[in-house]
């Protein structure tokens, strides 16, 4: 199966479900998340997710001076860093994807937790994206960041296609029994403590 083909079974597959099933599945993502020691990240990368993405729920869009959230914002073929400022300081931008319009962020090594969403992933931590490559370009400059993949059950996989530049998630959460993680790449015990080696 190419990459393509995988992101039409996706969107085929997620009409299997109705809007309340993939919103109790995304609160699942969330409790799974709140179980990480979320809060004990220092900069957290989220997302504002796309009518089909995984929700992720208000209450981890909060900044304390010991936890700061950033978004993603779509600025030609990158994504920038932006300090989330708050529900009503964003706006739609590329994609129609809500975006911050605060102040720019770019102490990329202090970023220490990012969620990324995406079409699939697989048990070694491949991610399948929409296919325009921007967390692939974005990821790397993140040297220090714990990388969690978030996705429903359906789109978590044994095996994606998947291509040398395609970033690779030190741990994927689906919300479902399967919650695999493959990449310790630097485990830290007393944050990530509840994180089970697959
Ligand atoms: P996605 O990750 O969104 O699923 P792909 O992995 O298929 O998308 O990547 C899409 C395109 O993005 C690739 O064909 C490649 O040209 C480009 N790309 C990916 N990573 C990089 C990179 N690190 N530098 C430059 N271009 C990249
Ligand atoms: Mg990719």
């Amino acid at each position: 199966m190419t990459k393509n083909e995988l992101r039409k079974y996706i969107r085929m597959e997620k009409c299997k479900y109705s809007d309340g099933e993939l919103a109790e599945m995304s609160d699942r993502v969330v409790a799974q998340l709140l179980g990480m020691k979320f809060f004990s990240a220092k900069v957290v990368l989220l997302y504002c997710p796309l009518a089909d993405e995984v929700w992720l729920d208000e209450s981890l869009f909060v900044n304390w001076d010991d936890h700061k959230v950033l978004l993603p914002k779509v600025v030609g073929d990158d994504l920038e860093l932006r300090i989330f400022d708050g529900f009503d300081s964003l706006e739609k931008g590329a994609f129609g994807i809500l975006e911050p319009v605060g102040e720019m962020f770019t102490d990329y090594d202090a970023v220490d937790f990012v969620v990324v969403p995406g079409m699939a992933f697989d048990k070694a931590g491949h991610r399948l994206g929409r296919g325009k490559g921007y967390y692939d370009r974005l990821l790397p400059r993140l040297r220090n960041a714990y990388k969690i993949g978030v996705c429903f059950p359906f789109q978590f996989f044994d095996e994606i296609p998947s291509e040398p530049h395609d970033v690779r998630m030190d741990c994927v959460v689906c919300g479902g029994l399967l919650r695999q993680t493959v990449r310790q790449k630097f485990p830290k015990p007393e944050v990530f403590d509840s994180i089970v080696v697959a």
